[in-house]
């Protein structure tokens, strides 16, 4: 069975599947798809997120406001651990910089949000979920010095050099990959995925965006993360069987659902 460890279900388009996130969940099923980490990127759709999660066995969520989330609420530390003890909310996140979308060194909110959120997760002691383009080195250097190997996380639609995934799993950081890696000009991030130790990698979607090879460019949904698993294996050399065992049981320890 695989783990979608990063989709964003509220966001699907549900209606070529009949209509309902169910009905997105059980075509991925029939995929080998039974898990789904449903992310949220903004307080204002927090409620949409968790009950999508209540609702489905299959679901848990995370909260969090994304780097690039200009309006809206501000969260805080006292908001974010009161939402993040709810049932089903095993994550913190999606967090962390981005300077690509934010232009030049980025802003100070954007820093200072991020370390609310690494103090919300230590708080909880619930793992990280992090966002990171365009600003490895302040993503890393803020992850230490708010001591984030405590909560320990997730490294999500990883798409850095080997360097960059090292000093994250040096933090208790394991590394996630999407549909980036089928991308054709994506050989730097296959030779990190031939290099990951087999304990510290997840696959996922980010959908709906990022669909793989060959759905590039269209509307991506959770059965199509049976693509990034079918190509970390042949990168790495062994069965997708491999591939999807190892990860869910990457996911559940890192999760402690037993
Ligand atoms: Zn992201
Ligand atoms: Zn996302």
């Amino acid at each position: 069975m695989l783990i979608d460890s990063h989709c964003h279900l509220d966001k699907v388009d549900t209606a070529p599947f009949g209509g309902s996130v169910a009905s997105v969940l059980d075509a991925a099923a029939e995929q080998g798809v039974g898990g789904f980490l449903n992310v949220c990127i903004d307080l204002e759709h927090f409620a949409d997120v968790h009950d999508i999660a209540l609702a489905d066995e299959r679901v848990w969520c995370s909260v969090g406001v994304h780097p690039t989330h200009t309006e809206g609420e501000e969260p805080t530390v006292e908001r974010l651990c009161a939402l993040g003890s709810q049932d089903r909310v095993i994550a913190i996140g999606e967090t962390g910089l981005d300077y690509y979308r934010i232009e030049g060194e980025g802003a100070d909110w954007q820093r200072e949000r991020f370390r609310t959120h690494i103090r919300a997760a230590i708080e909880l002691d619930k793992p990280l979920i992090i966002h990171t383009r365009s600003a490895r080195d302040d993503t890393l250097r803020i992850l230490r010095e708010e001591g984030a190997h405590r909560c320990r996380g997730i490294m999500h639609c990883f798409a850095e050099d080997w360097e960059t995934a090292s000093r994250a799993m040096d933090l208790g950081f394991v590394i996630s990959f999407s549909g980036i890696i089928t991308f054709k000009n994506a050989e730097e991030l296959r030779d990190v995925a031939r290099r990951v130790p087999e304990d510290m990698m997840l696959v996922e979607t980010d959908s709906p965006w990022l669909a793989p090879v060959p759905y590039r460019g269209k509307p991506n949904h959770p059965a199509l993360v049976r693509h990034v698993a079918e190509k970390l294996a042949e990168v790495r050399g062994v069965e997708p069987e491999v591939i999807a065992e190892r990860t869910t049981r990457n996911f559940r320890e890192l999760f402690q659902l037993g």
